[in-house]
């Protein structure tokens, strides 16, 4: 097989591949399921569709996009085209999220949310260990 890709487009398609793999999602389930928590992934039936559902914990857990979910940091910025579709759009989000949110507490579920930036390399470890400890500190109810 063939393909006419410069060896630049090529790796940098790899380069995707490979970020697709370690998706936020994934790093955060791998350290808790290290750390010896049992978790269900993408639970549908639920608000919002928690990417970490413990349901030993009551607690559920998402991890978010800085620009999908509107995080206050520097990693979200209004795009500065389509300045109407984007500004409706991530609006949604919020709201959406408010309410998901608002059912999840109604129902008893206590929620972390985990943002993107949060787990970078240099601020990983330091995420992880504080939202361990709360989910911990919080305690077992069954
Ligand atoms: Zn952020």
């Amino acid at each position: 097989m063939t393909d006419n890709k410069t060896p630049k487009q090529r790796s940098y398609n790899m380069s995707r591949i490979r970020s697709e793999n370690t998706k936020p999602e994934e790093k955060v389930r791998k350290y808790l399921f290290a750390k010896g928590f049992r978790y269900r992934k993408n639970v549908r039936t639920m608000p919002g569709c928690p990417d970490i559902v413990m349901s030993k914990y009551k607690t559920v857990i998402f991890v978010n996009g800085c620009f999908w979910h509107k995080h206050d940091c520097p990693r979200f910025v209004w795009p500065s085209s389509n300045v109407e579709y984007w500004h409706h759009k991530i609006m949604r989000n919020v709201e959406r999220d408010k309410k998901n949110f608002e059912l999840l507490i109604n129902e008893g579920w206590k929620i972390y949310v985990v943002w993107e930036c949060q787990l970078k390399r240099k601020y990983f470890t330091e995420t992880m260990t504080r939202l361990e400890k709360a989910i911990r500190l919080r305690g077992v109810l069954d």
